[in-house]
Order: structure tokens, then sequence, then C-alpha cells
């Protein structure tokens, strides 16, 4: 049965509808005709899952500055990160978050009205070295407000919504991007989108690894197009491992647990990171903590000799910190509570804990990618290091890297990049296509995805997607993970390569059917992590040295000399990888790399 095309022609589109696709579209449509196309009904994205906050030197609570923010970014990205990026991501935040919380987004209140705001990790006053409190929340729900927030506002602004369409391929003409192709979920039907300006937002890829916090949906899928259509990728090595997920099956207990006076406890009773970070302990950036917890369980502190240690909120257990620290404040059972609902639902229903009155079990869990689609701080998609743009593309989000998080992402930063760079891909669209009209589409624009659609679905081998995904996920769990040496990611890339060939030439399906057919999208899914981890593992080869979430044993030292670049990874036409080093690390703010002390 051929497939159905159906057309579409907007000036701009956005693929994606999480938080900074919603604020894409949002101040695109102020101005141009503007569609979102999502694969999850918009307000299921992963955004809504965001817990602890979103990061603004408002000073609410006791002194903050942007400056402080900038370089606690730039510390944070062990230096990696690029500084006129961090200056917009710290400057704008104060006026992005107070314009979300005009647009009716319900905050949490101190008591003379103002945003509360909590401490997180990395957060600091430059000058006493202090944890901050910078991180604006409502309850440990901010992501799911955010998001409700945005949604309702872009369909006040008449947003068109394609929802639950999965964009499957980018149209390009020769150097111009000019449309999307997108499956219809529902009927299995091919879209053509006709656009002037295209904005990727797909979010991250944690589904390639073992645990992790990050939901199914998550498969990279945009940067796997945008690589196949000859554009590279940056910095793919550096993806960040969260300390606290929950032990055994990696759902996220948020950072503000660690905010609020929560601490890590060993099964000796220690709390270890007093000798890892002795300023800023449990407060340390996610890298640092995440690596003492792996150093813990390998010296046998593990909780009952498993891989695990204890995150400890009770407030008996905080209290006596608080005191130790000379700090008046005080917390009990209901404050935990009013601060940390969703929290101790998770723990009593997937780990049958209460908080209150038990440690939680947590490990690391994969988490956040700091890498992906290489954009200028106007979040316009660059051809390579010189910054050549890609007329009529953009990409906002976690599957951008502009890059403000370096090395390591600071907690609460993801929020504000969303807002902050998000809301430059609108503006930027809407002035691009008030300039220009639109560029034709290539003749037969469906042709090379429906040959990839077909070859899946009538492939006669024996193996299934869930097979090759399992292996893949393990490799890179194993072997491309909080601590890396050279033989184990050689042997990821090995790995990888032989299932990429497996999943070319064995892989089957069950389902032949057109609507809703999961079967045959996943297994397109798993073709666009395939490409990925290959990406990753080699990016993580090449890289010869340690620097924030891409720690090698075999060599532990950060060189500036040598690797104070972007990674840039370039497709070539026979499939090969070709990696460079050739976009350097803005260091406009002057902050020169330091020593990291803690
Ligand atoms: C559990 C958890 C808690 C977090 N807590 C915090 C926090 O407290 N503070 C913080 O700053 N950060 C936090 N983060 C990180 C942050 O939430 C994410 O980085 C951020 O929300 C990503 O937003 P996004 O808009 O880039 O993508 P997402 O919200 O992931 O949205 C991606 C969108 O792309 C769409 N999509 C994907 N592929 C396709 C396709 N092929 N076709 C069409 N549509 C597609 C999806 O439908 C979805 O709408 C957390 C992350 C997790 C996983």
């Amino acid at each position: 049965m051929a497939m159905q095309v159906h057309h579409h022609q907007f000036d701009a589109l956005v693929v994606g509808g999480g938080g900074a696709g919603l604020m894409a579209a949002l101040y695109a449509s102020r101005h141009v005709r503007t569609a979102v196309i999502s694969k999850l009904y918009p307000t299921r994205s992963h955004t809504g899952t965001a817990q602890g906050g979103i990061g603004a030197a408002l000073g609410n609570l006791e002194e903050d500055r942007w400056e402080w923010h900038a370089f606690d970014t730039v510390k944070g990205g062990d230096y990696l990160t690029d500084q006129k990026a961090a200056k917009v991501l710290a400057q704008e935040a104060i006026e992005a978050v107070i314009e979300l919380e005009w647009m009716g987004l319900p905050f949490d209140r101190n008591p003379d009205g103002t945003i509360s705001q909590r401490r997180f990790g990395g957060h600091t006053n430059n000058e006493t070295k202090k944890p901050v409190r910078r991180a604006c929340h409502s309850a440990d729900r901010t992501g799911h407000m955010i998001l409700q927030t945005l949604y309702q506002n872009c369909i006040k602004e008449d947003v068109k919504f394609f929802d639950e369409y999965q964009v499957v391929d980018l149209l390009m003409n020769d150097k111009t991007a000019v449309g999307v192709v997108a499956v219809n979920i529902d009927t299995g039907d091919l879209h053509v989108f006709h656009a002037k300006a295209i904005t990727f937002a797909t979010g991250g890829w944690g589904r390639l690894w073992w645990t992790t916090s990050n939901a199914h949906s998550l498969t990279g899928d945009g940067p796997a197009i945008t690589w196949r259509n000859g554009i590279p990728l940056q910095d793919m090595e550096f993806y960040q491992f969260h300390p606290t997920g929950l032990y055994p099956l990696g759902v996220l207990i948020t950072e503000g647990v660690r905010g609020e006076g929560g601490v890590l406890i060993n099964a000796k009773g220690e709390r270890f990171m007093e000798r890892y970070a002795p300023t800023i302990k449990d407060l340390a950036s996610r890298d640092v903590v995440s690596r003492s917890i792996y150093l813990e369980i390998m010296a046998g502190n593990g909780i009952k000799g498993k891989p695990y240690v204890h995150l400890d909120v009770r407030p008996e257990t905080v209290n006596r910190y608080l005191a130790e620290a000379g700090e008046s404040r005080r917390i009990d059972a209901d404050y935990v509570l009013q601060k940390l609902p969703d929290i101790l639902d998770f723990c009593r229903t997937y780990a049958g804990v209460d908080p209150v009155k038990d440690p939680i079990p947590v490990a690391p869990t994969a988490h956040y990618a700091m890498g992906g689609i290489p954009t200028d701080i106007d979040a316009h998609v660059i051809w390579n290091g010189q910054e050549e743009p890609v007329l009529g593309l953009y990409a906002a989000g976690e599957v951008a890297c502009v890059s403000v998080h370096g090395a390591n992402r600071l907690g609460t930063n993801s929020l504000t990049d969303l807002i902050v760079f998000g809301r430059k891909a609108g503006l930027q669209m809407a002035d691009y296509c008030r300039q220009v009209g639109f560029t034709d589409l290539p003749p037969n624009p469906t042709e090379r995805i429906e040959a990839e659609l077909s070859r899946i679905r009538s492939n006669k081998g024996k193996v299934k997607a869930y097979d090759i995904r399992k292996q893949m996920r393990q490799l890179m769990m194993d072997k491309v993970g909080v601590f890396r040496v050279q033989d184990m990611m050689q042997e990821a890339v090995d790995g990888i390569r032989q299932l990429k060939e497996q999943y070319r030439t064995e892989l089957a399906i069950d389902d032949d059917g057109y609507r809703f057919n999961t079967d045959l999208l996943e297994a397109w899914e798993l073709g666009c992590m395939l490409d990925l981890a290959e990406i990753t593992a080699v990016s993580a080869l090449e890289r010869k040295e340690s620097r924030g979430a891409h720690s090698r044993d075999d060599y532990p030292e950060r060189d500036d000399e040598k690797y104070l670049a972007h990674t840039m990874a370039y497709p070539q036409e026979d499939g090969q990888i070709v990696i460079k080093y050739d976009r350097p690390v803005d260091l406009s703010l002057g902050y020169e790399p330091k020593e990291r002390v803690y």
C-alpha cells in the first residue's frame, strides 16, 4: 500500500512541544504563521517532569548577582562553556522568570510576595563561596507549571498544533532548510511541511543508557535527522549523570532535596561529600557528586554492599547538620511535604520508602545532554566551527549546543536555557520569515523516508528492536558512563557498529499496519539512537583528557593546552565520523580556566 502524503505550509515551524519549543512558538506566533509538530501531546513533554527549579539571580532572599550566576555556569561547565552564552543566560534569566510569573506561572512565594528561591548544586555567592538561593520553584513541579503556562499562552496566540505527529526527515534545498516530513502516528500517513524557518526543539536522548531519568520518548530523533542532512554535532561526549536517581529504577530525585538540606550518607553512616568537596559538600556540581558516589561504592561503602548510597532528608538528620553549620533554620515533616510532595510520592510508590522516616536509596542516572546541534547565541544552527549559518534552521533547548553548559550543566540551568534561548529562536524565526520568501521544496520530498520506512517494514530478519536496544543501552552504561578508559570505549564503538549492521540487515518488526504502528516508529527511533551512540562514543574516545562529565581514568587531568575547544563531529558521505576541534571556546568574560576547588 502506498503511503498517503498530505501538504502544509507555514512561515515558522517548531519541532517539539516542550519548554523550548513552546517558548519559540509563542514568540514567533506573535508575528508570523506558526505551527508546532510534536510526537507527544505537548504537555506530556519531558519538561513537565522537571522538579527542582529554574535558576535566576533574583536575589530575593539574599544577595545575588547575574555575574555570579554566569561565573558559576562557566566554572560548573569546567571552562568549556562559551562565556558570551553564559552571560546571555544569566542576564536574561532574570527578566525571563519574571515574564513567566506575569504569564501566570504559580511560583512558591516568600512571605513578602516575592518568588521563593532555594539552593542548588554549584550555585554560589562568589565572595563567600557559600551556596546561594537562586532556584525559583513551584514546589517540586516547576517544569510542569512552566509547560502548562506556555501551552496555555500558545493556545491564546493561535499557534497551530500537530499533536502526535512524528518528524522523520528534514528537507533541504541546497544549503537552506525548507521543511520537514512527519508521520501522523494515528493514521500512518506522511505529511510534508513547507516553511521558511524551522526550530528543532526535540529534547534529549537519555534512552541511550541503561539507567536513566529520561522518558521513553527521549530517543534523539532531532539530532539524528540533522546529522543525516550533513549538519555536525557538538560536544557529544559530555553527557551528564545525575547523582541521585532512585535505586534501582533511575527515576530522578531532584537536587532540590539536597537544596533543602538533605545529605548523602554511605554504609558507614558517613556524610562522605565532606571529604570530596569540603566547602560546598553535597551541593557540589553533579559530575563531582556522581563520581564521589561511585568511588564510595567501589571502596565497598555502598549500602548493604549494593551499588547505591542513601540520601537522607529526615528532619532530625537535616536539623542536626543545620545546627552544626551554625544555621538557625529548622525543618519538620510538614515542610518536607510542602516543598517536595512529588518526591515523597515517587519514593513511596516506586521504592516503598517514606523519606520523612527513612533514607532514600540513590545511585547516578543518565540525565542530560550538554552537547547537541551546534548553534550561535541567537539559536541559529551552524555548519561548522567557522559559524557558517544553516539558512532557515534554528535549535533550542536540550537538543541544542549553544554552548552554555560546557562540559557539565548546573542544576536549574536547563529550564533557564529553554526560556532564554527558546525565546531567541522564536524572535529570530519571526525576523527571518518577514525578510524572505519560500524556497522551493526538493522535487520528491518523501522519497528518502519512504524508502527507509519500507525497508524497516519489509526486512525479513529475526532480530527484534528491543534486543538491539537492550544491548546498546548496556554497552553505553558500562563503557561510556561515569568513568571511561580507552579500551572500554573502543569496545563500545566496535559493539555499536556491529549493532548498526545488525539493525540494517537483520531487524524485523511484527506490525505491518499503518495506524499507531509504534513497532515501526520505535524501530526507526532505534536507528537514531544507534547513530547518536556511535557519535558519542567516538567523540569520547578522541578527547584524551578529563573535563566535567567526561572523566577518564587513563587521562585524569584536564588538558587546556590541547582541548580547550569544542568537539565537532562531522558526518561524511561514506558514513564515517570526522572529529575536529575547530570551534574555539569563547572566553570573552575573561574567566581563565582554573583549578577546581570545592
Ligand atoms: C526528571 C527530570 C527532571 C529535571 N529537572 C530539572 C530541573 O529541575 N531544572 C532544570 O533546569 N532542568 C531539569 N531537567 C532538565 C530539563 O527538564 C530538560 O532538559 C528540558 O525540559 C528539555 O526541554 P526541551 O524543551 O528541550 O525538550 P522536551 O521537554 O524533552 O520536549 C521535547 C519535545 O520534542 C518532541 N519530539 C521529540 N522528537 C520528535 C519528533 N521526531 N517529532 C516530533 N516531535 C518530537 C516531543 O514530543 C516533545 O514535545 C530535568 C530533566 C528530567 C528528565
